[in-house]
């Protein structure tokens, strides 16, 4: 069977691990092409107001893959870590499609929720395979190896500073080598956090380049997709309140730690117009930072209507302000 995957939300987490499994269990995975101007105007045209941003990209995604495949893969998922919860909008986005798109292979929607079973991912990935009418026991041997393989993945990405961007027309996990020696420790004048979803930050087209632009000022970009889960989890728990969103709670943990352990000339937070958790995630972030550090911010809002020059213009202002406390102006304003 050709199951398709979009390139859109977790994609940019889960993408190794289901082409392994899917592969595994002897179907073939296509992916939807990288994101560009038709698959958005697409995914506006036949999203509700009302979404976000990456939902809406997400439906030009599935409308991208709907010729070429037999199925397409939208779980439904409502938790990925044990005691938290991922936004609602991932429980309905299977919904959402099948009454926006017309003209729909089938969706292979099982649900997903850890919130109280830690082995919730294998009963997901063993229903999903027998949905495929695969036996249990196939199932069961490809979510092995799949796991195993996609945990050295991480490791790999975690230890070699490795993020999750695509490189042209290939997933990042095809890329196997990446040129990426002008960009060696020693040669970045910058260490900068950039934080937002993996699905905001590292898909090219919907974040215009950010991470590459920052790279190109010299800048050393840190993400939470490689910092350790440990240090996420220790900065996590400087919050107040445990935050039950598993995205949310990534974004502040990796900056709590990061502040107080590591060296740090500046942050950038890209958000969402239109999700709420973000605005909330936001509103933390950037009081945590003007109250407690003296760190250069940046906050970034996209949505379908975001121009690139007024974007590179902030992006630019934001470099000037790096470059002169690097010069030691301390006078200069961490917030422009
Ligand atoms: S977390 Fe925000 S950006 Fe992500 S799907 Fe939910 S509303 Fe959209």
């Amino acid at each position: 069977m050709r199951i398709g995957i979009p390139r859109a939300l977790l994609y940019y987490n889960y993408y190794p691990f289901w082409k392994i499994f899917f592969e595994s269990l002897g179907h073939e995975v296509v992916l939807s092409s990288p994101t560009n101007k038709k698959i958005l105007k697409d995914g506006l045209e036949s999203t509700v107001d009302d979404a976000c941003l990456p939902v809406k990209v997400f439906h030009g995604h599935v409308i991208d893959l709907i010729n070429t495949v037999d199925a397409v893969f939208i779980p439904r998922i409502i938790s990925v870590e044990s005691g938290e919860f991922i936004c609602p909008k991932f429980l309905g986005l299977p919904d959402m499609i099948r009454n926006s798109v017309a003209g729909l292979p089938r969706i292979i929607d099982c649900e997903l929720s850890l919130y109280r079973n830690k082995t919730g991912f294998m009963e997901h990935a063993i229903r999903v395979g027998r949905l495929l009418g695969n036996s249990t026991q196939e199932a069961l041997r490809a979510y092995l190896l799949a796991s195993s393989k996609y945990n050295s993945y991480k490791k790999f990405r975690v230890k070699n500073g490795r993020l999750p961007i695509d490189e042209g027309d290939k997933s990042f996990f095809e890329v196997t080598a990446p040129d990426y020696s002008k960009y060696k420790d020693g040669s970045f004048k910058f260490n900068v956090l950039v934080l937002g979803h993996p699905y905001n930050i590292y898909d090219r087209y919907v974040s215009m380049n950010l991470i590459k632009k920052l790279q190109d000022f010299g800048a050393k970009i840190i993400t939470p997709e490689i910092i350790p889960e440990r240090n996420i989890s220790a900065g996590a728990k400087k919050l107040n309140k445990k935050l039950f969103w598993t995205l949310g709670k990534n974004i502040l943990g990796s900056a709590y730690y990061y502040m107080d352990n590591c060296k740090l000339d500046g942050i950038v937070h890209v958000a969402s117009f239109g999700c709420g958790p973000d605005s909330l995630v936001g509103e933390l972030l950037e009081r945590k930072v003007s109250r407690d550090y003296s760190l250069p911010f940046l906050y970034l809002n996209l949505d379908e209507h975001a121009g690139e020059e007024g974007f590179n213009t902030r992006l630019e202002a934001f470099v000037d302000i790096l470059e002169r406390r690097r010069c030691g102006e301390s006078n200069v304003s961490s917030h422009g």
